[in-house]
This record gives structure tokens, sequence and C-alpha cells, in this order.
């Protein structure tokens, strides 16, 4: 995984050599937009420097936890308007509350169980 740019103060890495504009076509800006909106949901808890979006067609995961950062696979999202939509919205903010629930536990046990529990009714 290597840095590809910092894309409205997020950085961004990919598995394999991108370019900008494959980024943006992957709808880039618009990941970016989302990922704020779930930040924001938790406050000023969690900085905006600890989420990463990542992109990895390979990969089998759609985000992460890599010492308390947070990636998020651009890969797997796709979204054909500029809305956001309640799925996408449902989906990305489970798969963010996963990963953050790894700040407090590295395992999938029921410690980490409740970490998301918490974080889901916030
Ligand atoms: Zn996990």
């Amino acid at each position: 995984m290597k840095f590809v740019r910092s894309f409205a103060k997020m950085d961004v890495y990919a598995a394999v050599n991108i370019s900008r504009a494959e980024l943006k076509k992957k709808n880039l800006n618009r990941f970016v937009k989302l990922l704020k909106e779930l930040r924001d949901v938790f406050g000023h808890e969690l900085s905006l420097d600890a989420i990463h979006v990542f992109y990895d067609a390979d990969g089998g995961s759609d985000a992460f936890n890599h010492d308390q950062a947070l990636f998020f696979n651009l890969h797997y999202y796709d979204s054909p308007t500029n809305e956001l939509s309640y799925d996408s919205m449902v989906y990305w903010f489970i798969s963010f509350c996963h990963v953050l629930a790894h700040n407090f536990e590295k395992s999938h046990n029921s410690k980490h169980a409740v970490s998301l529990s918490v974080n889901s009714v916030v």
C-alpha cells in the first residue's frame, strides 16, 4: 500500500498504481464526503487525521484498523448519484463502527462486539 495523494485533508493510499483521474472516476470525492459525514457522527472524539482512504480492487476487505488509523476501501464504494443513499450510509456506518471498535479490541470477540454496539448507538 503506498501513498497516492491527499484529498480534502484525507490521505489516499492504493495497492496498485492508480492515477488521480482514475480515482476521480471511482467517486473519490463522494467517498471522502461520506467518510467525513460518518466521522462527524462521533464528533471531535475522532480526529479526521485518523481516517484514510485506500483503493484495493483485489483485496478482500472493505475497511481495516491499523494502530488506530482507520482505512476504508474506495473499491467497495459505488454510488451512481451525487446524493448519499440511505443504504450506502448504513453500510459504511456499520463498517465504520466495526473498524472503530478495533481501537479498543483487536480481536473479534465479545469485547469487540460490545464496542461495536456502543459505537452503533451514538
Ligand atoms: Zn474486524
